[in-house]
């Protein structure tokens, strides 16, 4: 490295935020140097959207900021610049073209995660930007309020006129993002909101979710309590795992579920199996099975029910031995089975730990970054963007999509601050 040249933007991280704030600050004239600490650019992006990289999202922009809960709204000015068009239009430029499918997801025509990332780099580098692999920044370095260069982990000082901090969050740490950026943000000032995995899959209490391990249940209704009041109901996919529950509907609910969990809430999940019968129509329908069963087993009838995984935790949870002959169901035995069906609980006991959410909630607080230009309220010449800022967004592109906005963002200023300095 050369220490003796000052740059204009030292950006740290290639991931989806810092290949496009590097890219985009050489664009616009600053000497740009990108930093990553791993031995290959955007491991965690070239993982995305199951190796077929989730790019965006077709909603509309007050849809998309709601996929964000509160914080979304620091996404306003970001999203005003540079949003989903200006960003199809730019992978297009680059070779990537896309397409929408189920649920408004964009993806790259060509399903290819690394190819995104490929493209990225190499747009950078074709833009001037000079980018070292193998380089972990360790600390940045402040001068009278101003940043005016970074450290990295071999002691080099590499000086420069703004920084914009790319770390990412603190999961799926192989790929390079083990939450340096939390750290040197909170060593120069900054407030980091504590960090929690979203996007998580859930650890539940007892046998059950073991015993139907690798289960994928569609169109059920996931209903989630606090303290015993309900707050969260939502229709679609789960999935069971060794450990718990885990599939869009959950990980979706599982950033609020952390967080009831984290204030010491008791949180626990009911899943109809059955959500386009009432009560009433599932009775019928049951006691048209039983009537139809005569002298079948209990366990041969649930067959018409329900998956075959199931059956066996059905009879246990239910307390009707499987071997009864369904002319020996009782009407108390029957209502059992419909109410099992109607509210099959589970108790919800945490997430499954930080690293295996696919993002962090928390890290740099909003409050001290300008929206306006992703620049430090704290330290001049500091930008941020991406995932090291207290943003988590839904599945379904919304985090993507808010990396490239605000790395467009911050590339953009962190130029036109470089540039202003004589
Ligand atoms: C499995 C998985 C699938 C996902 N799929 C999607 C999807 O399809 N669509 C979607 O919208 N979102 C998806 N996400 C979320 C999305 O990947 C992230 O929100 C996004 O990648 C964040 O981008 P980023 O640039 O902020 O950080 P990252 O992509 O995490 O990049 C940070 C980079 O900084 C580097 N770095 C860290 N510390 C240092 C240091 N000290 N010095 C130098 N370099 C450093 C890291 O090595 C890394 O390369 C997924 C997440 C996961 C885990």
């Amino acid at each position: 490295m050369n220490i003796n040249k000052p740059y204009d933007v030292i950006v740290i991280g290639t991931g989806a935020a810092g290949l496009m704030a590097a890219g985009q600050a050489s664009i616009a004239g600053a000497k740009t140097f990108l930093l990553e600490k791993t031995d290959a650019p955007g491991k965690k992006l070239s993982i995305t959207g199951k190796t077929r990289c989730n790019l965006t999202n077709t909603a509309d922009l007050h849809a998309f900021i709601d996929h964000f809960g509160p914080e979304g709204r620091f996404l306003h000015q970001a999203f005003g610049q540079f949003f989903r068009n200006e960003l199809l239009e730019f992978f297009n430029s680059i070779g990537v073209t896309s397409e929408a499918e189920r649920g408004g997801r964009i993806f790259p025509s060509n399903g290819d995660a690394a190819f995104v990332t490929q493209q990225l780099y190499q747009w950078a580098q074709n833009n001037g930007v000079r980018c070292a692999l193998h380089s972990p920044v360790e600390k940045l370095v402040v001068e009278n309020g101003q940043i005016t260069a970074v450290e990295t982990r071999d002691e080099q000082i590499i000086p420069t006129k703004s920084v914009i901090l790319c770390t990412g969050g603190s999961t799926f740490t192989g790929t390079g993002s083990t939450g340096d950026g939390y750290r040197m943000a909170q060593s120069v000032g900054h407030t980091i909101i504590p960090l929690r995995p979203a996007l998580v899959p859930l650890k539940t209490a007892g046998p059950t979710a073991k015993q139907l391990q690798g289960l994928s249940l569609r169109n059920i209704k996931l209903s989630v309590f606090f303290d015993g009041k309900k707050k969260i109901e939502a229709f679609g996919e789960m999935l069971f795992t060794h450990f718990g529950i885990s599939g869009p509907i959950v990980l979706t609910h599982s950033g609020a579920i952390v967080d009831a969990i984290r204030v010491g809430k008791q949180v626990n999940v009911s899943i109809d199996l059955k959500p386009a019968l009432d009560e009433a129509k599932l009775d019928v329908r049951l006691l048209r099975e039983l009537d139809q069963g005569g002298k079948q087993h209990f366990q041969t009838m649930l067959k018409r029910l329900l998956p075959a995984k199931m059956i066996a935790v059905c009879a246990d949870l239910t307390n009707i031995p499987p071997d009864r002959l369904c002319h020996q169901i009782t009407a108390q035995e029957r209502k059992h089975l419909l109410n099992w069906l109607k509210d099959f609980k589970l108790d919800v006991i945490g997430p499954l730990s930080l690293e295996t959410g696919m993002v962090t909630m928390g890290g740099v607080s909003l409050k001290e970054v300008d929206p306006k230009t992703m620049m430090s309220k704290i330290v001049d010449g500091l930008f941020f963007a991406g995932e090291v800022l207290d943003l988590a967004g839904d599945t379904g592109g919304f985090n993507l999509q808010a990396a490239w906005s605000t790395g467009w963002l911050a590339g953009q200023n962190a130029a036109a601050h470089a540039l202003a300095i004589k």
